[in-house]
């Protein structure tokens, strides 16, 4: 396949699986300026557009691209800090802040790649100050990166959430079409409420999505509660814990909560009122459950969030808690810790992130309109469960092209 196309263009695969609509075989998309002009059977998508050029890969599954709705580009295979109590990785990770910026550019690099070649075509990215935006602009991938603040370290809260919303504003110039800065409230433990409050107002009256992480570990849970705990002197000494509620409330409490938020997480302690609470506000949850695993973080309670109508997608947070940046890997984790079905979980990888991320418009499914944006995976999958094997092929490297916007930026087959 070539890098790029400029006539029009059928993708074509043994199975297509839409996710807005059942499975086809011998499947076709009509690609045309990067969007989708048609779906259907390859014999009648053919004959309606002769002059197409017909791309047909007869023994492999076609899917909408991967959408990652919680990453972080900045850390790499090796090294990463041991697991166990969230606030003991946490203090090993910012001790080693120093030292990690000089490899932090090319981590981003290799962890963009990897996420590439696994089928990703959109990425939520959060990282410090927006540092690995260059990295996830290059990458051919369609995103956004969230350019994470620390108030501490700037000034009083006005002045840090103007800073860092110049700073979102600055990093948007000269992206490509699809790829966005915004900003994250990093979390509870580490931005005050009046900096976490104006940061949320401010972003909304932009009409700005924001990232948070909420509800993680237990350790977040005490803070909250009762401001004791090993993340109560995360960064010195954090003053403003043991409000007696819980972290879904607090964060309610400084308006962090709305349907432009996307929060990553809600591992630990995220019960019934809390949920109704996530429900009210709109809020979008974003499950890393491999990460919660490494981190002692509980298990979030996906399928009662799922079942109330709480918007949710996958995010394979980063390679400092997490195994890799395949998001059908994570996905496959969920759909075993969990008990889905492989149709649930194909679209908790695309529509579900697009919905939690508000681009479901615009991607997340195989549908007329939309970016042209598809992972094509090495798999005839049979009766059974058919997405469930799609899943476990790409979950296990069967990923071979990724196509965003009509443009092939991976392929393994050559040609
Ligand atoms: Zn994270």
């Amino acid at each position: 396949m070539p890098e790029s196309q400029s006539g029009p263009v059928i993708y074509a695969a043994g199975t297509l699986m839409p996710v807005s609509s059942p499975p086809i075989q011998d499947g076709a998309v009509l690609v045309r300026e990067g969007r989708i002009e048609a779906v259907g059977p390859l014999s009648e998508v053919g004959r309606e557009n002769p002059d197409a050029e017909v791309r047909f890969f007869p023994n492999y599954t076609m899917t909408p691209g991967a959408v990652n709705a919680h990453a972080h580009l900045g850390f790499r295979h090796e090294d990463a800090p041991e697991g166990g109590a969230f606030s003991g990785w946490l203090g090993r990770l910012i001790e080693r802040l120093p030292e990690k910026e000089a490899w932090t550019a090319e981590a981003a690099s290799e962890s963009a790649r990897e996420a590439v070649e696994a089928g990703t075509t959109y990425m939520a990215e959060s990282s410090p100050y927006g540092e690995c935006l260059p990295q996830l602009a290059e990458s051919g991938m369609a995103g956004t990166v969230f350019a994470e603040f620390f108030p501490h370290e700037i000034g009083t809260p006005e002045q840090a959430v103007e800073f860092i919303v110049g700073k979102a504003c600055g990093l948007q110039e000269g992206l490509p079409e699809r790829v966005d800065a915004r900003v994250s409230v990093h979390s509870p433990y580490t931005v005050d409420p009046e900096s976490a409050r104006l940061a949320a107002r401010r972003t909304r009256e932009m009409g700005w999505r924001l990232a948070i992480h909420l509800s993680e570990s237990p350790e977040e849970v005490e803070f909250i509660r009762d401001g004791t705990g090993g993340l109560a002197d995360i960064f010195g000494s954090n003053e403003w814990g043991g409000v007696g509620v819980s972290p879904v409330r607090y964060a309610r409490g400084v308006e962090l909560l709305a349907p432009e938020t996307i929060a990553a997480h809600l591992a630990t302690g995220v019960s019934e009122e809390d949920m109704e609470v996530l429900l009210q506000t709109g809020v979008a949850a974003a499950h890393c459950p491999r990460s919660n695993e490494f981190l002692g973080c509980g298990v979030s309670p996906v399928p009662r969030m799922i079942e109330r109508g709480i918007r949710v997608g996958m995010g394979t947070d980063g390679l400092w808690s997490s195994p890799s940046m395949n998001l059908f890997e994570e996905t496959l984790f969920a759909v075993e810790l969990h008990s889905l079905s492989g149709a649930a979980g194909l679209q908790l990888a695309t529509l579900g992130g697009a919905r939690s991320l508000g681009i479901e418009a615009e991607t997340g499914t195989i549908e007329v309109g939309k970016w042209a944006d598809l992972a094509l995976v090495e798999i005839s999958p049979g009766e059974g469960d058919p997405e469930r094997e799609v899943i476990e092929a790409a979950a296990g490297g069967g990923g071979v092209a990724t196509v965003v916007a009509g443009d092939v930026i991976y392929n393994r087959l050559g040609g």
